[in-house]
């Protein structure tokens, strides 16, 4: 295996998953995993949700849903966002219950004379796909009509439950007014992450989560669930005054031991935090050992400046499992102006992937 590799735990998974329900009374929880489960693994992630009790798995496209699917994955798949009608045919190759947001979607499915679950979605303030509430009656009459379609459930999202309050009531009186129209016995859902941790008495069926199953926002008791581990191709000893990288953005000042770890843009770590990031590891005796990243990230490979040599089998953690300003995942978003969900969903595939359940590794994906 590559002396780089990500680590998922899973008991971190099951903590964040119930730590979530229970912020929304325990209600069902769909398991967002689309973008590889925001760069985890989505079959592995998506099996382990399923097994915690997911009442299902939601994804952004068609291909992430039928990666699932020959992973053997039978359970319920929602395709989020606006169903194109020329995607009507894989919905039902696939077995997935399609977000219907316009009529033609609707029309192109039925007319395929196959019974299928959907979801409706209302744009309740987000402005980008759903019904408007107020086109809710006409919605329902019309979707009389399509008689292979069943309404399954009806949901909307929010577009800013972290931060703005006033907006959020706004959105969830709008979804009250579609509920109000569609009346009771539909599967309704509304809460992201945010929504979930902020406003989960609006838990209504179910939760959408998907960040917070990862653990990547910080103050809310939520843990990283993934670590991106490396060992040192390379330690060597350099002379003062050498420049070390592509442009030589860093000189060594005395004699300086560094190491050369194969990870590197291309497997997801931001180019822009040369000089900024920081690795960690864990000496055998005294405290953890926390060591700059010194020079340009390269594709495939970074150098740290370490205080005395390691040797070859020493690991490293250049992603830690917490908040940490210059080595979480969150940290990489805050030194390049972005949010956590971004490095994360660039973990390239190509790193392998270690699972590991009560401290034991359970599966592999190299
Ligand atoms: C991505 C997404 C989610 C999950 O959002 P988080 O902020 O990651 O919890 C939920 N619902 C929809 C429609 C989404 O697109």
């Amino acid at each position: 295996m590559r002396p780089a590799w990500l680590e998922v735990n899973f008991d971190s998974l099951a903590h964040n998953f119930h730590l979530l329900r229970r912020s929304a009374g325990n209600v069902a929880l769909i398991g967002v995993v689309k973008a590889n489960a925001y760069g985890h693994g989505a079959v592995e992630v998506g099996k382990e949700l399923l097994r915690l009790g997911a009442w299902g798995l939601a994804v952004a496209t068609t291909e992430e849903a039928r990666e699932l699917r020959k992973a053997g994955i039978v359970a319920r798949i929602l395709l989020m966002g606006s169903l194109h009608p020329q995607q009507a045919r894989e919905v039902l190759e696939l077995d997935l219950i399609p977000s219907i947001s316009t009529l033609e979607s609707a029309q192109a499915l039925n007319a395929l004379g196959k019974n299928v679950a959907v979801h409706l979605e209302f744009d309740t303030g987000m402005g980008r796909v759903g019904f408007q509430p107020e086109e809710a009656p006409l919605v329902k009459e019309r979707f009389a009509c399509f008689e292979n379609l069943l309404i399954q459930g009806i949901y909307s999202h929010f577009a800013d439950a972290e931060e703005d309050e006033p907006w959020t009531r706004e959105q969830i009186g709008q979804f009250q007014r579609v509920q109000q129209v569609f009346g009771p016995g539909y599967f309704y859902h509304l809460c992201n992450t945010a929504g979930t941790v902020n406003y989960g008495e609006y838990g209504l069926s179910a939760v959408r989560p998907g960040i917070g199953l990862y653990g990547l926002l910080p103050n809310l008791g939520l843990r990283p669930i993934a670590r991106l581990l490396a060992k040192p191709t390379q330690v060597k000893e350099l002379p003062p005054g050498r420049r070390i990288g592509y442009s030589g953005l860093y000189t060594t000042q005395g004699r300086e031991w560094i190491a050369t770890l194969p990870v590197g843009y291309a497997d997801g770590m931001p180019r822009l935090v040369f000089n900024r990031a920081t690795v960690r590891f864990y000496p055998e005796r005294g405290a953890p050992c926390i060591c700059p990243v010194v020079g340009r990230v390269s594709m495939d490979q970074i150098t740290v400046k370490i205080p005395a040599p390691v040797g070859l089998d020493q690991v490293f953690e250049v992603v830690t499992p917490d908040f940490s300003p210059t080595s979480s995942l969150w940290g990489w978003a805050e030194l390049t102006g972005t949010v956590s969900y971004e490095p994360a969903v660039r973990l390239s595939p190509r790193l392998p992937r270690v699972y590991v359940r009560d401290g034991v590794e359970v599966t592999r994906v190299e």
